[in-house]
C-alpha cells in the first residue's frame, strides 16, 4: 500500500534564515522540484523589489488592509520584520493541508514561533538556513542588488537577531554550496514525507496484514 496524497494531512515546512542567506531561491528550487508543494504567498506592507508579482511572491497590502486581516483573525501568523508588517494567510494553508499538500512557508523566526505554538504543531518541520560566513552573508545582500545600502545596513544588523533563535529549529543546514543544501533540503522532506503519523493508511495496512496473518493459521 502507498499513502496516497488524498489520506494525508499536509506538512507545514517552514524556512527561516537572515536575510540573504538564500531561503528564496532554495524555495523556488524546492518548488520547481515538487509541483504538489504549494508556496505560501505571505502578505506584506513592504514595496515590491524590481521583478517581483503581486500574488505570486508576495501579497502586497496597505497597513490598513494588513491590520484588518489580523484582526478578522485570517492571518495564521504575522509579524513586524524590518519595520513593515508580514503575515501568513490562513485560508490557502488549511486548505492545502486538508487537501493533503504540503505547503513551503518562507518567514521568519517569530512567524515560525507563532506556528510551532498552534494547533499545527504537529504537522510542522522547521528548517533553519545559516550562511557559511557574516562575510558571505553580506556579499550576497550585495549581489542580490535589491536592496539600497541603507536597506542592507538594516538587514545586516538585524541578522544576529535571526541567527540567535537557530536552536528552536528541527533542522539547521549551512547553506554553503547551494546544489548541496538543495539535495539536502529533499532528503529532509523526503524522510519527512515517511514519518509514521504522515502515513495514515499505515493501521489499516498492518490491520490486514494480521487478517491474512491469521487466516494462514
Ligand atoms: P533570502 O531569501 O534568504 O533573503 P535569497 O534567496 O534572496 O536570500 O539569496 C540572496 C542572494 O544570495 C541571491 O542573490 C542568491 O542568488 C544568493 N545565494 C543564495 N544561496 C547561495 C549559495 N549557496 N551560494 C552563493 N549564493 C547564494
Ligand atoms: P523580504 O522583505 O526580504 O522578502 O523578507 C524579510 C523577512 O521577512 C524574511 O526573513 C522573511 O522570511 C520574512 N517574512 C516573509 N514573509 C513572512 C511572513 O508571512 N511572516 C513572517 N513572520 N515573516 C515573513
Amino acid at each position: 500500500m502507498t499513502t496516497t496524497l488524498a489520506n494525508r494531512r499536509g506538512l507545514l515546512i517552514i524556512l527561516s534564515s537572515p536575510s540573504g542567506a538564500g531561503k528564496s531561491t532554495l524555495a523556488r528550487r524546492l518548488m520547481a522540484w515538487d509541483e504538489t508543494l504549494q508556496f505560501s504567498v505571505s502578505a506584506t506592507t513592504r514595496d515590491p523589489r524590481p521583478g517581483e508579482v503581486d500574488g505570486k511572491d508576495y501579497i502586497f497590502a496597505s497597513q490598513a488592509q494588513f491590520r484588518e486581516w489580523v484582526k478578522d483573525n485570517e492571518m495564521l501568523e504575522h509579524a513586524h520584520v524590518f519595520g513593515n508588517s508580514y503575515g501568513s494567510p490562513r485560508a490557502p494553508v488549511q486548505a492545502a493541508i486538508e487537501a493533503g499538500r504540503d505547503v513551503l512557508f518562507d518567514i521568519d523566526w517569530q512567524g515560525a514561533q507563532q506556528i510551532r505554538g498552534s494547533s499545527l504543531r504537529d504537522h510542522t518541520l522547521s528548517i533553519f538556513l545559516l550562511p557559511p560566513s557574516i562575510a558571505e552573508l553580506h556579499r550576497r545582500l550585495v549581489d542580490r542588488g535589491q536592496d539600497t545600502p541603507a536597506t542592507i545596513a538594516k538587514r545586516m544588523k538585524k541578522s544576529w537577531d535571526e541567527i540567535s533563535h537557530w536552536e528552536a529549529y528541527e533542522y539547521v543546514l549551512i547553506n554553503d554550496d547551494l546544489d548541496q543544501t538543495e539535495e539536502r533540503l529533499k532528503t529532509i522532506i523526503r524522510a519527512e514525507r515517511l514519518q509514521r503519523s504522515q502515513q495514515p493508511g499505515l493501521a489499516d495496512h498492518v490491520r490486514r496484514l494480521q487478517t491474512e496473518f491469521e487466516d494462514l493459521s
